[in-house]
């Protein structure tokens, strides 16, 4: 059975995701911030780790975890994500780099790590959560959309060094989901925003899940590289 690892599966999206993975059949690994997050994953046939982002040592501690486990990760969906925004005459340094800590210097840990797994398989699937805000940018956004439009240059670049030994490696970029992460918009208020998707409406976190799903199949063994967007068409 192979083993699929979606970090930030405690809520939201990544939720989602891992839930998803575990209906298809996947034996499922998924990582919160906190311990009580992680036994909450235990109790729904998720196993559950504890993993910070922003911090190297717990990036470490979380890895040798896994291989003391013996975990051998075929499919790795790098999910986990926060919002600091702020207009960028007001940003702090902190601001910043948290961002780029979770998303970007997160990301290329994970997906090193996890391809020395993958390149001894001789396949493996890897998906990072981009964002809308990548290609259209944000008001307050700019160290999120930054941290998102790098994912997807990082995603298209490690496709080209991984393609020949059977590793897709693909982005997904949702628009407005219905997450704590879209609760508050920062007074935005929620008509506005969904008068600009012509859908009429935000997506639900199953919908990303079965995208993701399905580009992690066999169906979908011929993608690599590319960036597909979910967003109800507020992006085209
Ligand atoms: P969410 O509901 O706020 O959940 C965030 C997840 O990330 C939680 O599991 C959280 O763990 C984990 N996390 C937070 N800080 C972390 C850290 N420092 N290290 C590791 N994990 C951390 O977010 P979401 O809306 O599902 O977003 C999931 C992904 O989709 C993110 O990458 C986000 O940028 C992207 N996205 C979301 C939307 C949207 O509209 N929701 C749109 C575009 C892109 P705890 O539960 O322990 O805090």
């Amino acid at each position: 059975m192979k083993t699929a690892l979606v970090t930030g599966a405690s809520r939201g999206i990544g939720r989602a995701i891992a839930l998803e993975f575990k209906e298809k059949g996947y034996s499922v690994i998924g990582t919160a911030t906190s311990e009580t997050g992680a036994a909450e994953l235990n109790d729904i046939g998720i196993k559950g780790y504890v993993l910070d982002l922003n911090s190297h040592e717990s990036i470490d501690s979380f890895w040798q975890k896994l291989e003391d486990n013996n975990q051998n990760i075929s499919l790795l969906v790098n999910n986990a994500g926060i919002t600091r925004d702020n207009i960028v005459l007001r940003m702090s340094d902190e601001e910043w780099s948290d961002i780029m800590n979770v998303h970007l210097y997160g990301t290329f840990q994970l997906c090193k790590r996890s391809l020395k797994m993958m390149l001894k398989s001789k396949w493996g699937r890897i998906i990072n959560i981009s964002s809308a805000s990548a290609s259209i940018g944000n008001r307050g956004q700019s160290n999120y959309a930054a941290a998102k439009a790098g994912v997807e240059a990082f995603t298209k670049s490690l496709a080209k060094e991984v393609g020949k030994r059977d590793i897709t490696i693909n982005a997904v970029a949702p628009g407005f989901i219905t997450t704590d992460m879209t609760e508050n918009n920062d007074g935005v208020n929620e008509d506005y925003l969904i008068k600009e998707i012509p859908l009429g409406r935000f997506g639900e976190p199953a919908e990303v899940a079965n995208l993701v799903t399905f580009l992690c199949s066999e169906e979908a063994s011929y993608i690599t590289g590319q960036t597909i967007h979910i967003n109800g068409g507020l992006y085209m």
